[in-house]
């Protein structure tokens, strides 16, 4: 059976330029970049190479990149680092309410440490509202925290804008960039952030390895403790195949970005006519204008999600109902909810992620699919449209 995996926004494959890259740091290249001997300094070289890759993919220099365990662990040190670092200042965080786990759960915890947290809201289209941040901000406000695309709408949020609020009140920024790295052109520096979060299997490289910017001049307290890599701010022997992983998949992905995101929201934009033009009683979550290139949320109006996802499962198609972390329970997730969606809506609210290695027939295939699925689900839904509109 054909296999189609439109869930790119919960991981991507890596690429085979990327695994090739990385293999001989298994065998050959075994060194430890800490270790003063051959192969432990060609390792401390390739590490710096890798660095540099992944700063220029978002126009850092490469002394401001930090490699960590994952893009929950950078979001954690971000926000639990300018919460210890700023706590003479005051103890007031701004976020918003559709975060990943990873910030929002952080933010809970710091909350039960004695931090006020502002969780701003968004509007219809997932956006944040710079007033509503503007007015947010009291003397005791430490750190801005808003992602910079969300990972189940695609939403952008208006980063630059918000750079430049919280120059203004000096107060530190920090953003989940986990979703846009790769798929929006970043320059850290031009949008006044002072703290980035990103992970390299979002961007066809491996698991298991991320990085947190930190401007120069931004000091926050090491995460974990012990020997002194990475500048002596995150301690633990390099994970150096990943990281070199990451640093391939970063040049890559530099090389490629224009290429990437016009092929993608191409398919993107196909796919959602297709889909729009052959289904009835189908609405899109998100902006349109403000939005990852390779994202799309439907609502299926009077059919549940989970059913569909299942449905779709059995012909070998990939997708979710958003966010990967929640999709074991049955609870909306924030993100719908934060959008003020009612109870159906959310319900039959389906994400589908496209990447690199998606093809037109891949798509042409899910459509078809789709088309007999909705078809099926809807003549048994108690949903039914009769129902809802009668
Ligand atoms: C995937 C994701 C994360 C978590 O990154 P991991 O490397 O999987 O820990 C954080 N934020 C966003 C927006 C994500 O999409």
């Amino acid at each position: 059976m054909r296999q189609v995996y439109l869930d790119y926004s919960a991981t991507t494959p890596v690429k085979q330029e990327v695994l090739e890259e990385m293999l001989p740091y298994f065998t050959e290249k075994f060194g430890n970049p800490s270790s003063l001997y051959g192969i432990g300094l060609s390792a401390k070289s390739d590490l710096s190479l890798a660095r540099a890759k992944v700063a220029k993919l978002m126009g850092a220099d490469e002394r401001e990149i930090y490699f960590t365990s994952c893009g929950t662990e950078a979001d954690n040190w971000a926000v639990i680092g300018a919460a210890r670092a700023k706590k003479a200042k005051g103890n007031h965080i701004i976020t918003s309410n559709v975060e990943h786990h990873a910030l929002m759960h952080t933010c809970e915890y710091l909350e039960k440490e004695g931090f006020e947290v502002t969780y701003l809201e968004v509007d219809s289209k997932g956006r944040i509202s710079l007033k509503d941040l503007e007015n947010a901000i009291t003397d005791k406000t430490i750190l801005i925290s808003i992602m910079f695309a969300n990972n189940e709408i695609g939403t952008i949020q208006p980063v630059k804008e918000i750079g430049e609020i919280a120059k203004k009140h000096g107060v530190w920024f920090h953003t989940d960039a986990v979703q846009a790295l790769g798929n929006v052109p970043i320059n850290v520096k031009e949008l006044g952030i002072d703290m980035m979060s990103v992970s390299a299997h979002k961007i066809y490289g491996p698991k298991g390895v991320g990085a947190l910017y930190i401007r120069k001049g931004v000091v926050i307290p090491s995460f974990i403790h012990g020997g002194a890599q990475e500048n002596k701010r995150r301690a633990g022997t390099e994970n150096l195949a990943g990281i070199v992983g990451f640093g391939k998949a970063a040049e890559l992905a530099e090389e490629k970005l224009e290429e990437h995101i016009k092929r993608v929201s191409g398919l993107r934009d196909y796919f959602a006519e297709q889909v729009l033009a052959r289904i009835p009683d189908v609405e899109i979550n998100g902006s349109m204008e403000y939005r990852l290139p390779g994202n799309i949320n439907f609502i299926f109006n009077y059919i549940e999600g989970e059913s569909l996802l299942l449905l779709m499962d059995a012909k070998g198609i990939y997708a979710s109902t958003g966010s990967a972390c929640s999709s074991a329970s049955l609870t909306p997730s924030h993100v719908l909810k934060a959008l003020n969606l009612p109870y159906e809506k959310m319900h039959s609210s389906i994400r589908f992620s496209i990447g690199d290695f998606t093809t037109r027939e891949d798509l042409d295939y899910t459509i078809e699919e789709l088309v007999k699925i909705v078809e099926r689900l809807r003549a048994i839904s108690p949903l039914n449209r009769q129902t809802m509109k009668g």
